[in-house]
């Protein structure tokens, strides 16, 4: 049967060909590392006991369908996380629960692109965005984002690539795979691009709790309440249900420019009839306990921890280099010059049969050059600084 070619360019790198080997030699029998996949649970990073009981206590408020945006007590409660975040002029029907911001996204995109309309995304760039607007004929666009400044947005690169066919941009903040954290006054800067070319600005936020250093994350439509924004957030990463599938997003800024965008969101989110409604019912108790997300991030937190043990083994190698991340679950190191890579999917898969590690090159996240990949820091701070000595190893048995 001839498939559909609209789908021919879409490719995961998180859960793409090399991941299905991975799980050929997991059946054989080989226990591999899984660093591919910000999944918290799978490595021992448990949902916290608050979400579960939330389960249990209200099952039956689950069992029909609910409202096509969400259930109410969910959206009130994600209304009122952004108000106290600074976020004006909002209410609960501004709000859409979704499986996962995944699908959001997708609907997002769907509703909001036609066939050969640009969108600018991040480059590197967390490659659910990219595959939705290539699923739906759009182009991707791409805006550097700066290595050299902390990963942030490059301004001057961001204006270059506006063109009369561009209509949204995409913000990932904090960063995925980089981990950076933008400032208020580069997010500021990219507002004003957004009203000065009338761009609506998608702000994918998921990880806006996960934050190390006692830094704080500023909302894009805290910043930009002229502007029609959305902003994407969910519960995987931040209260370790990944495989609960609950995400939402925001509608915000002036309801005239967004009155198109809202009935096609209404048409599609319709269309399947609601997200699931047993992760809705954690909402409401895991926006309110800040505190288990927040202690993983502190001196003698799961994740403090796992970060300093990776950064520490990348910088006693000579052939790594990285960037400190400001928040998230990742790293996006950067391979030395004198090795010589031209296909970083290549150096993954040596590295996945010699060493048994699965992970995500730069490529699969539309990177320029190939000379990056991006380090999950799940495992315990042991198996990372092993995985990093391993990587190592392979970059100077194969790639000298
Ligand atoms: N957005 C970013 C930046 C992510 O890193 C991820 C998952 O890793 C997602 C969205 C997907 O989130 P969800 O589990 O809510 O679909």
């Amino acid at each position: 049967m001839k498939c559909s070619d609209k789908i021919s360019n879409v490719q995961s790198d998180i859960r793409g060909p090399l991941y299905v080997e991975a799980m050929k030699m997991e059946a054989a029998g080989k226990k591999i590392l899984k660093i591919n996949s910000g999944n918290l649970a799978i490595f021992g990073h448990n949902a916290p006991a608050s979400a579960k009981e939330a389960i249990l206590n209200s099952i039956d408020d689950a069992v029909p369908y609910c409202d096509f945006r969400g259930m109410i007590k969910a959206r009130e409660a994600i209304c009122n996380y952004y108000k106290t975040r600074g976020v004006t002029d909002i209410d609960v029907d501004d709000i859409y629960i979704g499986n996962g911001v995944s699908e959001l996204a997708d609907i997002t995109i769907s509703v909001l692109l036609d066939e050969r309309d640009e969108i600018l995304l991040p480059r590197p760039c967390y490659s659910l965005w990219s595959n939705c607007a290539k699923k739906v004929g759009a182009k991707p666009v791409y805006y550097t984002c700066d290595e050299q400044a902390d990963w942030f947005p490059d301004i001057e690169d961001i204006k270059r690539h506006i063109t009369d066919r561009t209509k949204a941009i995409v913000i990932i903040n904090p960063n995925n795979p980089t981990g950076a954290l933008y400032s208020d006054d580069n997010l500021k800067q990219i507002i004003e691009i957004a009203r000065q070319h009338k761009l609506v600005i998608l702000t994918d936020e998921i990880y806006d709790r996960l934050l190390y250093d006692n830094l704080k994350h500023t909302p894009v439509a805290k910043l930009a309440p002229d502007l029609f924004v959305v902003t994407y957030n969910g519960l995987s990463k931040s209260h370790c249900v990944c495989g609960f599938r609950a995400g939402w997003m925001l509608i915000s800024g002036p309801d005239s420019e967004s009155a198109e965008f809202r009935s096609g969101v209404d048409k599609l989110t319709s269309l399947r009839l609601c997200a699931g409604a047993i992760p809705q019912l954690i909402i409401p108790s895991a926006l309110a306990d800040t505190e288990s997300t927040a202690k993983l991030f502190v001196p003698g937190g799961a994740l403090y921890e796992r970060r300093k043990a990776t950064l520490d083994a990348i910088e006693k190698t000579d052939s790594l280099t990285c960037v400190k991340n400001s928040g998230g679950l990742y790293v996006f190191p950067k391979i030395d010059s004198r090795f010589k890579i031209s296909d970083d999917r290549n150096f993954a898969k040596k590295l996945l049969q010699e060493k048994h590690i699965l992970l995500v090159p730069g490529s699969g996240f539309d990177n320029e050059t190939p000379d990056h990949f991006r380090v999950v820091m799940l495992p315990t701070p042991e198996e990372l600084t092993n995985a990093i000595k391993s990587i190592d190893d392979v970059l100077k048995k194969h790639f000298m």
